[in-house]
C-alpha cells in the first residue's frame, strides 16, 4: 500500500481537510469521533478505531505519552485515517508499540502534538523517539 491509495482525494474526510488547513480545533477533534473499538489501552499508550460521526471514515486513533527526563511529560495523539480491512493488521500486530511506531512515522495522520498544535502531517519525523518503550 502507498501513500497515495491511502485516501481518496475528492472523498476527504472533512476532519483531514480542516487539519490540512490549519482549521481543525480541539474541541472539533473531541466531539467528531465515535470509538468503535479499543485495541489497547494503557496508562501511557492507547490504540483505539475512530470513526467520523459525519462521513464514517475509520481512523486508527494512537495516543502516546513520552516521559521526559526533566519531570514533565509530552502528550502526543495520532488519527491515521485506514480502510476498514487494514484494522485487523493493527489488531494482530506484535508488538503492538514498535509496530505502530513505524505505522504513524510513514502514513499521513491528523497530529494533536505535544505542544498543543493540530495539524496534519505525512508521516511523522519523530516516532522512533515518542514510540520508545518508556
Ligand atoms: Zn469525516
Amino acid at each position: 500500500m502507498d501513500a497515495n491509495s491511502e485516501v481518496n482525494e475528492r472523498n476527504e474526510c472533512h476532519m483531514i481537510r480542516s487539519a490540512k488547513e490549519h482549521r481543525l480545533t480541539h474541541v472539533e477533534l473531541k466531539s467528531g469521533f465515535t470509538t468503535v473499538e479499543e485495541i489497547y489501552g494503557s496508562s501511557g499508550f492507547d490504540v483505539w478505531v475512530d470513526k467520523c460521526k459525519q462521513c464514517g471514515q475509520l481512523f486508527i486513533y494512537c495516543f502516546k505519552e513520552k516521559c521526559r527526563p526533566c519531570g514533565d511529560d509530552d502528550y502526543w495523539s495520532f488519527w491515521v485515517p485506514v480502510e476498514e480491512s487494514e484494522i485487523e493488521t493493527v489488531r494482530n500486530a506484535s508488538p503492538l508499540l514498535r509496530f505502530m511506531g513505524e505505522f504513524v512515522g510513514r502514513r499521513g495522520n491528523i497530529c494533536w502534538s505535544a505542544t498543543e498544535e493540530i495539524y496534519w502531517q505525512q508521516g511523522f519525523h519523530l516516532a522512533g523517539l515518542v514510540f520508545m518503550p518508556f
